[in-house]
């Protein structure tokens, strides 16, 4: 894809573990390549087709100097955050922040992170039958747009469902967010796991009774295996109270592996149940 390279952008700021770096300061030097399509840019020379880079050079100073961190680290993720956030063009930021002064006894030239954010658009599965279902699907909502890193772009209808798995227990609620995420997967499974928990989640029964459950339906075209997360969704194909509010949302999205769209994967789940 195309990019910008924004190089060696003298930032003073005050980072670091040692109270006389935050004290004192130093000199950092930022390495920015923003990827976005410049095409359009290219034909129409106009600056409202790309993204200013005086205007992000701005941000980074802003970004770099506004909090104090210890980590490079996490100066570097709040700079990636930002920009993506604010310019919707952007698809991927990689960004290096160097410390050449960094207060270390040997004979070097610089430290630096180097990390890599992009876009990715996510289906979430919610679903909730203990507690106040309703409330508990709105505190999640809220904590999900609160982290800088994950934006609910779309909600489903809230559908309310009787309970799969055969444990007896009150109906549930639930439905299918789309969202925007910079988290990897593992992170973003991390990320869901924090908010069930502030939630009152408590994993006991499998498939029992749930104060909110948060799974991960598709991530990009992506197809994934690890000891903790499958994606797709192993159990999407049979659970039609999340095909079809994820077929309200986007009927015609296909199954990065079966290659079925949404809308025919509700209506083969639907046909079984009428078979059974
Ligand atoms: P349920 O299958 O009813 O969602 P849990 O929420 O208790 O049950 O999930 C059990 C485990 O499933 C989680 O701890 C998680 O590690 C794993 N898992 C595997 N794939 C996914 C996914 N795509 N989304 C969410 N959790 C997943
Ligand atoms: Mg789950």
């Amino acid at each position: 894809m195309d990019r910008i390279k924004i190089q060696e952008l003298k930032v003073f700021a005050h980072h670091g573990v040692f109270d006389f770096e935050k004290e004192k300061g130093q000199n950092f030097f930022v390495n920015a390549t923003l990827f976005l399509p410049l095409q359009k840019a290219g034909r129409t020379d106009a600056l409202e087709e790309t993204v200013n880079y005086a205007a992000v050079c701005d941000d980074i100073v802003n970004e770099m100097q506004g909090k104090n961190y210890d980590l490079i680290e996490a100066a570097a993720e709040a700079v990636c955050v930002c920009l993506l956030n604010k310019y919707p063009r952007l698809q991927q930021v990689d960004l290096e922040i160097r410390k050449p002064e960094a207060p270390l006894d040997a004979d070097f030239s610089s430290v630096s992170v180097y990390i890599s954010r992009k876009r990715h658009r996510t289906y979430i599965a919610f679903g909730a039958n203990l507690g106040d279902p309703l409330a508990q699907i709105s505190a999640a909502k809220e904590a999900i747009n609160a982290d800088g890193s994950c934006k609910i772009l779309r909600s489903s209808e809230i559908i309310k469902t009787t309970p799969y798995g055969g444990v007896e227990q009150d109906d549930f609620y639930n439905g299918v967010w789309e969202t925007e995420t910079y988290l990897e997967p593992e992170e973003l499974l991390d990320f869901l796991h924090r908010v069930e928990q502030t939630q009152g989640r408590v994993r006991d029964v499998v498939w029992g009774p749930r104060t909110l459950d948060l799974d991960i339906l598709l991530f990009d075209r992506l197809v994934y295996e690890s000891e903790r997360l499958f994606i797709p969704h192993r159990d999407m194909k049979n659970r039609d109270f999340v095909l079809e509010p994820l077929a309200s949302l986007t009927p015609d999205l296909c199954h990065p592996v079966t290659g079925q769209t949404i809308i025919e994967m509700l209506g083969e789940v639907k046909e079984r149940h009428i078979c059974k």
